[in-house]
């Protein structure tokens, strides 16, 4: 009898690190679904995709050597955008199901969702079919079809699609290298993907496509014109139907229909694209907002400068710019000397230098912190530009500092106050900080010395750490100049802004030679930040009324409050405490229109008003007003002084800088 017979064969065992830092022992070979049913079954169920070592990977792979493994669910980033891309590949299944013969191009998991591009020849489609391939990605769904990976060659890939007659995927291939090549296959659908994707088409629970537009193949307008069709999945059915709750909310808050029922801002084909025309109440709030801010930041030493809205080409040559936006930015400014090339200003720090640079500078003038609402302008793509958010010419709240280097931690703490003060004044309440740091492996692609890269570095950190903010570190995000901290805002809908930014600067200095005398008597170079707590006026506008549905703080809102008198009887003496209310600086009008009281009452409401003053017999009898109070309702019968006090106390509790952290 053969010895050995009964010898278990030898399988090579692999060490598997999980993000606790445990190692588990398993067999070369092993999945990471394998190790999660180890785990636990309902892990396993929930398990989308794997990160190993780095790298998000199907979770059905087997593992060939010792790695990292993150196991990769719903909560994930990389989980979701995996579900979206099988989603992407389910429709795909669905639509080749109703229309046999489509050419299929490209389809990928977006921020919310998923799209695919579709060459749908001769058939016309439109919203009304969506429904029937939902229905039929369901009925795919619930078949718990599995993915499979196929490693395939050039050829045979060139072959499958020349058979299936398919142009897009042919073109794909071309850019593509034998030896790399992978088919992913569910139930009756194969395509050219890279993958990763989920283990099977079951964890798609709920489905709903949203839109159809025009996209053109490879976004060349040269090109054929595609159907794309956008959609987004969940793993459980009440987390679409809350998904579409939040995108109705969203449609309700969006800026632009805000703006335009509360006369903020609009915009002109005439005078062009992306370019906001401040009404006369948007114009009037945008300057509260400035002279709120300027105001903050004359207590935390900054001084106000003014400079133009065009600069000499060669300013933009020395700081960099013209090579960086020169192509894609606006066209020079010709005048009638020959030779001259002026720019409209793409960013203020150029201009910023200049004003430092202005006289002789000691260590004792140090930090300089100048600061100014200064108005740019930059060429974005026309199907880029988006109400306020996206447009061509807009206003920064801009500030550069130039420091020496042992300053540059208080002064980001100072940055960080004024930030934290910011958002509290406006309510927002969920926030966290960015920190972008050099790639490691990457030191050389900086400019500025390693030392002082490192005192920066720490700087920032201890800085954000001292004053107790939420932060997260992004290694190799840090630009080549400097690394920087940027403010990521979520507002009431629970999207994430990215609106602040302060970040250190190495690079303009040594460009436009800036210099200090130190204590020493020699010549350095001062280190610059920029800062930007809004980013800039519109945009900030633009999340703010999104954030607040447009019902401003009351220190920022249009009109304070709204004088109802029950009949004309009352006009004139809601006109005499409107007299007397603006002369204490509140404001607001008296709605004298000959209408009924509940009429006047939902017309303050609409125009979100927060006080509502209402007067008749009674109050003009005893000099009084009945007050409602947005938010909190009746707030009862006072006289004029006593609603005065009630107006300058909200708003100074508004405005206080006590900011809790
Ligand atoms: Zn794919
Ligand atoms: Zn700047």
């Amino acid at each position: 009898m053969n010895p050995y017979i009964c010898f278990p064969k030898f399988k090579r065992m692999i060490n598997v690190t999980l993000p606790d830092g445990s190692v588990r022992t398993v067999e070369q070979g092993t999945s990471p679904l394998d190790i999660a049913k180890s785990i636990s079954e309902g892990l396993a169920r929930n398990v989308l995709a794997a990160k190993v070592n780095g790298e998000v990977i199907d979770a059905f792979r087997p593992l060939q050597t010792d790695c990292t493994l993150n196991l990769l669910t719903w909560n994930d980033t990389e989980g979701k955008s995996t579900m979206w891309h099988s989603s992407a590949h389910l429709m795909a299944e669905a639509i080749e199901f109703y229309y046999p013969g489509v050419k299929l191009a490209i389809g990928p998991p977006v921020a919310n969702g998923f799209y695919y591009d579709v060459d749908f020849l001769e058939h016309s489609i439109s919203e009304k079919d969506l429904e029937k391939i939902e229905q039929k990605m369901k009925e795919l769904a619930k078949e718990k079809n599995q993915f499979k990976r196929q490693e395939i060659s050039k050829a045979e890939a060139v072959a499958y699609f020349t058979e299936k007659q398919d142009p897009y995927k042919l073109e794909l291939l071309e850019g593509l290298a034998d030896g790399s090549i992978t088919f992913y296959t569910q139930g009756n659908f194969t395509d050219l993907c890279r993958g990763p994707h989920i283990p099977d088409t079951g964890h798609i629970k709920a489905v709903k496509l949203t839109s159809i537009a025009g996209a053109y193949w490879k976004g060349d307008e040269k090109n054929k014109m595609l159907t794309r069709i956008y959609g987004i999945t969940f793993p459980k059915a009440a987390e679409l139907t809350e998904y579409l709750e939040k995108v109705e909310e969203a449609k309700r808050r969006d800026h632009r229909k805000l703006g335009k029922e509360l006369e903020l801002f609009t915009f002109s084909q005439k005078v062009g694209q992306g370019l906001p025309l401040w009404l006369p109440k948007g114009a009037a709030l945008r300057e509260r907002l400035e002279n709120f801010l300027k105001k903050a930041q004359r207590k935390a030493g900054y001084d106000q400068v003014i400079t133009p809205h065009i600069g000499n080409k060669e300013l933009y040559v020395t700081s960099g710019h013209y090579a960086k936006y020169g192509a894609d930015s606006f066209q020079p400014i010709h005048t009638p000397d020959v030779d001259e090339e002026f720019l409209l200003k793409p960013m203020n720090c150029p201009h910023h230098c200049e004003i430092f640079k202005s006289k002789p500078r000691s260590y004792k003038d140090l930090p300089a912190r100048f600061a100014e609402f200064g108005t740019v302008y930059r060429y974005e793509q026309s199907g880029e530009l988006h109400g306020l958010t996206r447009v061509r010419g807009f206003t920064q709240d801009d500030a550069h500092i130039f420091c020496t280097q042992d300053q540059v931690k208080d002064e980001f703490k100072k940055v960080i106050d004024l930030v934290l003060y910011i958002f509290k004044t406006l309510s927002f309440e969920n926030f966290k900080a960015q920190i972008s740091l050099r790639d490691p492996e990457n030191p050389s692609k900086y400019i500025g010395s390693d030392e002082n890269w490192v005192k920066a570095e720490t700087a920032i950190i201890e800085a954000a750490a001292e004053k107790g903010l939420p932060t997260v570190v992004e290694y190799g995000e840090a630009a080549f100049y400097g690394p920087k901290l940027d403010f990521m805002v979520q507002d009431a809908l629970g999207r994430e802004w990215q609106l602040g930014t302060i970040q250190v600067d190495y690079n303009l200095p040594e460009r436009f030679e800036l210099e200090y005398t130190g204590a020493d008597n020699q010549k350095h170079r001062p280190v610059m930040i920029h800062r930007a707590p809004f980013g800039s006026m519109e945009r900030f506008v633009a999340v703010l009324l999104e954030h607040c549905a447009g019902n401003f703080p009351l220190w920022l809102t249009t009109e304070q409050y709204a004088i109802l008198p029950i009949s004309e009887k009352f006009n004139s003496y809601a006109e005499k405490l409107s007299e007397l209310l603006n002369n204490s600086d509140i404001r607001g009008f008296v709605d004298d229109r000959n209408e009924k009281i509940g009429k006047k009452i939902r017309d303050a409401e609409l125009s979100k008003i927060p006080f509502m003053l209402i007067v008749g017999e009674k109050e003009m009898e005893q000099e009084h007003v009945s007050v409602r109070h947005r938010g909190f309702g009746d707030r009862g019968s006072m006289n004029i002084e006593s609603f005065t006090k009630l107006v300058q106390e909200a708003i100074e509790d508004e405005l206080s800088s006590n900011v809790k952290n």
